[in-house]
C-alpha cells in the first residue's frame, strides 16, 4: 500500500472529472458484468467486437505506464479476471483479445487504466 497521507499522489485520488471513477461510483450508469473489492467490469458503450468488456481498477491509475510495483497484484488480478469473464461469456472457446491502449500513440482516450476484453469475431494483426 502507498502512504495514505500522500493525498497529492494522483493514483490515490479520484479526479472529479474522471469518467470511469464516476462509473465505479454509480454516478454514470453502466452495464456491469463483474465487481469486487478492487476491480469493476462493464460493457463498452461503443463495442468494436460482438463482445467488448472493459475491466478497470477501482483505484484511479491514469494509465498502465503510471502503475508501480505496488500495483502488480492488482494488474495480475485484472488479467486473471478478464480470462474468467471470457470463459463465462463464451469467448474462451474460439479465443479473445486483451488490449491496454496507453497514451497518444496507443490510442488511449479515457485516462483511467482499463483492460479491453474483446471477442466474438476473428481479430486481425497487426492492429490499426
Ligand atoms: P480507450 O480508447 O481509452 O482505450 O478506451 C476507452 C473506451 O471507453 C472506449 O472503447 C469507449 O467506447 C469507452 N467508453 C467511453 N465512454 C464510455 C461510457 O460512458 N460508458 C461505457 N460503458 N464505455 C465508455
Ligand atoms: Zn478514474
Amino acid at each position: 500500500m502507498k502512504n495514505p497521507d500522500n493525498a497529492t499522489n494522483e493514483t490515490l485520488t479520484m479526479p472529479a472529472d474522471c469518467l470511469f471513477c464516476k462509473i465505479i461510483a454509480g454516478d454514470i450508469p453502466s452495464n456491469k458484468v463483474y465487481e469486487d473489492e478492487d476491480i469493476f467490469a462493464f460493457r463498452d458503450i461503443n463495442p468494436v467486437a460482438p463482445q467488448h468488456i472493459l475491466l478497470i481498477p477501482k483505484k484511479h491509475i491514469s494509465a498502465v505506464s503510471e502503475a508501480d510495483r505496488d500495483d502488480a497484484a492488482l494488474l495480475g488480478h485484472m488479467m486473471l479476471q478478464a480470462s474468467r469473464l471470457a470463459e463465462q461469456t463464451g469467448m474462451s472457446r474460439d479465443g479473445f483479445r486483451l488490449v491496454v491502449n496507453t497514451g497518444n500513440n496507443g490510442g488511449q482516450t479515457v485516462f483511467h487504466l482499463h483492460l479491453h476484453l474483446l471477442g466474438g469475431r476473428q481479430m486481425t494483426w497487426p492492429p490499426g
